[in-house]
């Protein structure tokens, strides 16, 4: 297969591919994002701006993401690490986390830099570059109140900037999402910019994976084997930086394992997950059930005042990243079958049995 046959599958023009040549020649890291290059002769990929020798042109295949590099089975390159989002991306992802969750109305750039740790330059030059917004732009939007509820239903900055009007020439839109390497759909799947970290203890259900970033829990898994849970993590968050970390956050586990025992909680976990509005709403009205006490989906879709959500909550239960934190072991059926459990009836059964024999 020769590499413009390669490019056309990839719905890359000639032309895009003459310019995206004329940014590797360059070095150009503002294309970085936006595109990368891999090099036929030793199945690497890197971004236009890596500092390797430049490969021969008629090695060179373009993608416009990495994830389509290494479906067609190339590597990230050491030396750019094309697979890690820059600083830039995540430091605008993290103030758009922090934005979305924010109670304040008004957060200004200087708080905002303040909040993050970053300088306000920094901050600053990092929003022109990821939404080619100027500050002055930036700081409207911040103010906007209906930004910050776009935030937190869930859509990514650039949806959110767009819907409100700012950043709305179409080149910007593309722009910015090029430049995040990702559709805005999945902006915040993946986990992508996010640090995982996670510890395995063992249960009376088998063996638990708790999932951790700096901010709360990630993910809490029940299983029969270390090797599945920590598959199952990396499946769930393909993005993220993924590692080992055997004793960083005990006070989380052992209060999980007491959930898992069915006894009253110590004190409330801190969670860091990534959700649609609906999903947390519906996390949120879960964790209002007694322990020892099930509703039916039905009956959880009528206290978020949907009553017609019946299946969508069933979804949001199915998808809850965190058991036993998230009780959706206590979501059963309207005629008081158990229905579905993610980790396994048995442990769902289980669960709920002692549950009520320690809430008795
Ligand atoms: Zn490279």
């Amino acid at each position: 297969m020769n590499s413009t046959r390669i490019n056309r599958e990839q719905n890359i023009t000639p032309r895009a591919a003459a310019r995206y040549w004329q940014a590797t020649l360059a070095r150009d890291s503002r294309a970085d994002g936006t595109f990368v290059l891999a090099v036929r002769s030793t199945h690497i990929y890197c971004r236009p701006s890596c500092p390797a020798r430049r490969p021969l042109r008629r090695n060179v295949i373009f993608f416009r993401t990495r994830e389509e590099a290494e479906q067609h089975g190339y590597r990230p390159c050491l030396r750019c690490r094309p697979n890690e989002i820059s600083a830039q991306v995540a430091l605008v992802q993290r103030a758009a986390q922090h934005l979305a969750q924010s109670s304040e109305d008004g957060s200004s750039l200087r708080d905002l830099a303040r909040m993050l740790g970053a300088a306000q330059a920094t901050l600053r030059r990092a929003f022109m570059r990821v939404t080619e917004m100027k500050p002055r732009e930036l700081a409207g939007a911040l103010r906007l109140k209906r930004f910050k509820a776009l935030m937190r239903s869930g859509k990514s900055i650039t949806d959110a900037l767009y819907e409100t009007g700012y950043g709305s020439s179409s080149r910007v839109y593309e722009r910015s999402n090029a430049q995040l390497g990702m559709t805005p759909a999945t902006y915040r799947k993946g986990g992508l910019g996010m640090k995982l970290e996670y510890t395995i203890a063992t249960s009376r259900l088998g063996k638990v994976l708790v999932g951790a970033t700096q901010r709360g829990v990630s993910a809490v898994y029940l299983g029969d084997t270390e090797t599945s849970l920590i598959a199952e993590l990396r499946k769930e968050y393909p993005r993220a930086e993924v590692a080992p970390a055997p004793h960083s956050f005990e006070r989380w586990v052992k209060e999980i394992m007491l959930r898992i025992d069915g006894k009253q909680p110590h004190f409330e976990l801190p969670l860091d997950l990534q959700a649609t509005a609906f999903q947390q709403r519906v996390w949120k009205e879960l964790q209002r059930i007694p322990r020892g006490r099930t509703r039916s989906y039905s009956q959880v879709a009528r206290s978020l005042g949907q009553p017609k959500a019946v299946r969508a909550v069933a979804r949001a239960c199915a998808t809850n990243p965190v058991s036993v934190v998230v009780p959706c072991h206590r979501v059963i059926r309207e005629d008081g079958a158990l229905a579905g459990y993610r980790w396994g009836l048995s442990r769902k059964e289980q669960l709920l049995a002692r549950e009520r024999a320690a809430a008795d």
